[in-house]
């Protein structure tokens, strides 16, 4: 962290934002000011320039129209590459997960080139689109708790040598191509197929991502019992929906 204000970016609301992506911004903001932190909050519209100086860039998901626009606005601004050369902390999702890649097929069916900033390609499931709850074992190397969410999407994403599986599926699809991967990282960039709001279900990798900015290995505990109430809930969900 650059400054004694963490500068949390959202990136392209008016873009990726279909599934209620705000909420991953209110966690990240709220559990970081539950530990004392002053944060900064940027909303970054898609004709606006991101900034370079974040600390923490969050991508949402969006459909594939969208999806497009912001991967060309994305390339030609070039910020959340520079971003990543400094060391900042990006946590995408879903669209923004295949965006982060080597390329996608978008809205046209032509393949569109992404950020190149994970090692994976994404291409169109030719079967179902992949909906539903999901459950997985996150990276062991992480040491997370299970990851629990609901996933909708099309695409499926192959996984280069220049990443590790985010986490790999218990129940669902996660990217799909049937080696229950789910999701990719690589040091501080992270995609996930767990579309919407993942964080306010798990609550601990919203820390992780903290605890990456603070390069800290533990923040003080604080009150989590209407998040397990929640992940309790959703994971019994995705049991019974297996
Ligand atoms: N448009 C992409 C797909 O269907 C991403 C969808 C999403 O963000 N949920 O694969």
């Amino acid at each position: 962290m650059s400054s004694s204000t963490l500068r949390v970016v959202w990136v392209y609301p008016d873009l990726l934002s279909t599934y209620g992506d705000q909420g991953n911004v209110l966690v990240v903001e709220r559990r970081a000011r539950q530990r004392g932190l002053a944060v900064e909050r940027v909303d970054v519209r898609s004709d606006q320039q991101i900034p370079t100086s974040g600390d923490i860039y969050l991508v949402g998901g969006g459909e594939d129209r969208p999806q497009r626009l912001a991967a060309e606005r994305l390339r030609r601004d070039g910020g959340l590459h520079r971003a990543a050369e400094n060391g900042a902390i990006i946590f995408a999702v879903c669209a923004g997960y295949q965006i982060l890649g080597h390329e996608f097929v978008n809205d046209l069916g032509q393949r569109e080139p992404g950020l190149g900033l994970l090692d994976v390609v994404s291409t169109r499931g030719e079967g179902e689109r992949c909906v539903g709850d999901v459950l997985a074992d996150i990276d062991e190397g992480l040491g997370l708790p299970q990851l629990t969410g609901f996933e909708n999407h099309q695409g499926i994403t192959h996984l280069g040598p220049g990443v590790r599986p985010f986490a790999r599926v218990r129940v669902g699809k996660g990217n799909g191509t049937g080696d229950g991967t789910e999701g990719a990282w690589r040091d501080t960039v992270i995609g996930t197929y767990m579309h919407g709001p993942v964080l306010a279900r798990n609550p601990a990798v919203a820390d992780l991502l903290l605890r990456l900015t603070l390069d800290v290995r533990a923040l003080p505990p604080v009150d989590d019992r209407w998040y397990e109430a929640l992940r309790a809930e959703r994971i019994a969900a995705a049991v019974q929906s297996a």
